[in-house]
């Protein structure tokens, strides 16, 4: 029986999320998925719009009545993660694992389009659905921008999963709500050596210690206090013997800022301590940075308003605490205004925790409220 035939809808939405939560993608690879979804969509008479992605669907309800054109956006893909939920309709997939929740994400997406479907001839302008895929990467939205499926888009909603909040609750907020999550490799250039013999060589295992050390007095010394950033060193990579001093290290790791100020402000501090310390040393290093997405930042009113369409809907709206996680839905709200909301799904672990889950209760109401805020949303227009 195909899954659209499943009553009650809230049946049908959990149908959904466990077959795509069987079934994780990464990134880039969501071929299954997005056939998947199209297959959904097609059985519902959904328009399938014609924008170019290799993965990844576009989707259109409404327009018959002319109005403005406004996007839900859901990611698609899953995460290098083993698995430990023990869950029945666990991951088929072999270290793919869908530990972000986005098949929730997508589940609940699918339903507000079903929703809203119904009404379809009703509505008052055209609600457009991003599949997107690639998140994780943060590379699929701008490959969804490139597409051209943002063009005439006057407001995009996306949703996240919080396995903090309990089910029942919506947690909106205007201003930086995610930060910009930028990457970081520094390569250390020393001079090998003999283990016994270091005044040879210039060892860059000590210059990397101090390199790791001193960065994390930028977060303490350079940031205000009410400020707030995260310096992480991941790893650390070097030698190859126990009795030979490299000639080389390379440490890599990730910088969390909500203000683009104190991002450019700890990006030049970051240089400026790992260039002095390895010339204190006689070495040198160098820093390249892997620009991540910059934080996501939410519209005042467009918040204002969503929390009035989830009050309605006896949804509790509470505001969330920003999470220093990256999101590549930052580049949407570059590009047109907009809102990024968190769901209550109160789950048992933080996101891509190998035996994170949601509860499924939140998928409908989170479908319910889907369909209304863009309802809603296309009147505001
Ligand atoms: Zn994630
Ligand atoms: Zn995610």
């Amino acid at each position: 029986m195909s899954i659209l035939k499943i009553e009650p809808f809230g049946e049908r939405l959990i149908a959904m999320r466990r077959h795509l939560h069987a079934n994780p993608e990464l990134s880039h690879e969501e071929f299954e998925t997005t056939a998947t979804i199209r297959r959904w969509l097609s059985e519902a008479n959904i328009r399938i719009a014609d924008f170019p992605l290799r993965t990844g669907v576009v989707a259109e309800v409404g327009g018959s009545l002319g109005g403005p054109v406004i996007a839900i956006r859901a990611d698609i893909d899953a995460l290098p993660v083993q698995e430990e939920t023990g869950l029945p309709f666990a991951s088929l997939n072999k270290g793919k694992m869908h530990a972000c929740g986005h098949d929730f994400h997508t589940a609940a997406a699918m339903g507000a389009a079903l929703l809203l479907k119904k009404k379809e001839s009703e509505l008052p302008g055209t609600v457009r659905f991003l599949f997107q895929p690639a998140e994780e990467k943060a590379k699929g939205a701008q490959q969804v921008i490139a597409s051209g499926a943002l063009k005439g888009v006057k407001a995009i909603f996306g949703l996240h999963n919080k396995p903090d909040l309990p089910v029942g609750t919506i947690g909106i907020k205007g201003g930086p709500i995610m930060a910009a999550a930028d990457g970081f490799v520094i390569e250390v250039h020393g001079r090998g050596s003999h283990a016994a013999i270091p005044e040879a060589g210039l060892d860059p295992i000590i210059v990397s210690a101090h390199i790791v050390t001193a960065l994390q007095s930028i977060v303490s010394r350079n940031v205000g206090a009410l400020d707030s950033a995260v310096i992480s060193v991941t790893r650390i990579q070097s030698g190859t013997a126990w009795n030979v001093i490299p000639d080389k290290a390379v440490l890599d790791g990730t910088l969390r800022t909500f203000d683009p100020r104190v991002r450019k402000r700890v990006r030049e501090r970051f240089e400026q301590i790992v260039a002095g310390i390895a010339g204190a040393f006689e070495t040198s290093a160098e820093v390249s940075w892997i620009e991540g997405p910059p934080a996501v930042r939410n519209d005042a009113g467009w918040a204002e308003r969503a929390s009035r369409t989830a009050e309605k809907l006896g949804l509790r709206v509470v505001p969330p605490a920003p999470s220093l996680a990256g999101e590549d839905f930052a580049f949407y709200l570059k590009e047109t205004p907009g809102l990024f909301l968190f769901i209550g799904t109160d789950g048992p672990h933080e996101w891509h925790h190998p035996a994170f889950d949601v509860d499924e209760r939140a998928l409908e109401h989170s479908a319910s409220y889907l369909a209304a805020l863009a309802v809603d949303a296309l009147q505001q227009l």
